[in-house]
């Protein structure tokens, strides 16, 4: 059924969103992804996502990411997006990129994880039916499997396009060797890897440092940042104590002991030259990442509209100076 209430925003590409071409490819992304990991699960307040997704839908994002795993509960971020799907979105398919992933755990057993053939191509065959779509538009192998050959996970991903279940493959948090050797299979069978997708921020920046982000560029692969925002460290949510509510007050991948008092410090510093810039601390840290033309998308998490919205006022971020580079540099090594 079609929601009768959703009306999207008519002028949703004039100029509300940028997009960035991935590696050398014919797909343009959003500048910024909305990201499924959190706040999309089944203890997610379906109003809330219902809200959020139609904000980003409104304001030109059309890149959503998910992965197998993706709630909690498992799978439920994806359910959630199928309920969403018949709800809203059904006749803007085609306006959608939509990514899914399987690499991590998903089901009991030796075939409910890591990278081997039976893994991947059933896990996806589960996500469609999940998002009640027939095919997505990219599928990652989420990450590298040092114990299955990489021939048979990358073969999985070229007869998963060569079915028709995905129009394009990544690879996510794959190390830069096997990355390097990925991306020469892929292109040998006519499948080109359309992106990597790894973690990269002011706080982290071992992509770059390790060189994932220039051999993806070499080879014509896009680079797409998951946790730009180092997963809301780097906003002003954790400046004044931990609200509740909040990813670290549910110990969802972040907890208080992350936040050290060095940590703390470098945070603070960060949020005072996000306001001498004039813009939020978030806005700050996406545009940082966004500098950069090599990366194609920044994936964020967002938990409420007022995030979002504020997520996206970075597209009026002014560029740094090198100063200002420096600046962030110097705060970030302090002890
Ligand atoms: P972020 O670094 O963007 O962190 C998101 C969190 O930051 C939100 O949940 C919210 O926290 C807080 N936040 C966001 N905007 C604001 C704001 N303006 N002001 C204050 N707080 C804000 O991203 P995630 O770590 O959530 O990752 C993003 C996506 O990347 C995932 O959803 C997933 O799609 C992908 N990903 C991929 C991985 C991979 O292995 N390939 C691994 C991890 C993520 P709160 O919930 O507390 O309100």
């Amino acid at each position: 059924m079609i929601d009768p209430i959703y009306s999207p925003n008519p002028d949703r590409y004039d100029g509300l969103m940028q997009y960035r071409r991935s590696g050398r490819s014919g797909i343009l992304m959003s500048a910024l992804s909305l990201g499924f990991w959190h706040n999309f699960g089944s203890i997610s307040n379906f109003a809330n996502c219902k809200a959020m997704m139609h904000y980003a839908f409104d304001h030109g994002i059309t890149c959503y990411d998910f992965a197998n795993n993706y709630g909690p509960t498992y799978g439920t971020a994806e359910e959630t997006f199928g309920r969403m799907m018949d709800l809203s979105f059904r006749p803007y398919r085609d306006e959608m990129f939509i990514t899914t992933k399987a690499g991590y755990d998903m089901w009991p057993g030796p075939y409910g994880n890591w990278g081997s053939r039976k893994y991947l191509i059933s896990s996806l065959d589960q996500s469609l039916k999940r998002m009640r779509l027939d095919y997505v538009d990219l599928f990652y192998s989420h990450r590298y499997d040092p114990n299955t050959p990489l021939e048979e996970t990358l073969q999985a991903l070229v007869d998963i396009v060569r079915r028709g279940k995905a129009l394009y493959v990544g690879i996510s948090r794959w190390p830069l060797e096997a990355a390097e050797f990925a991306y020469r299979y892929l292109r040998e069978r006519d499948v080109p890897c359309l992106c990597y997708q790894g973690k990269y921020n002011i706080l982290y920046q071992e992509d770059d440092t390790g060189g994932i982000l220039a051999s993806a560029t070499d080879a014509g692969v896009g680079y797409v940042a998951f946790s730009p925002l180092q997963q809301g460290l780097l906003t002003d949510r954790y400046l004044n104590g931990i609200p509740q509510g909040s990813r670290m007050s549910r110990r969802e991948a972040l907890t208080p002991d992350d936040l050290t008092p060095t940590l703390l410090q470098q945070i603070r510093d960060l949020a005072e030259l996000a306001a001498q810039r004039g813009e939020s601390l978030a806005d700050m840290a996406l545009a940082w990442c966004l500098r950069r033309p090599e990366v194609t998308s920044v994936i964020v998490g967002a938990s409420s509209v007022a995030q979002l919205e504020d997520d996206l006022r970075v597209l009026d971020s002014q560029s740094f100076s090198a100063e200002q580079l420096d600046i962030i540099e110097d705060i970030i090594h302090q002890k």
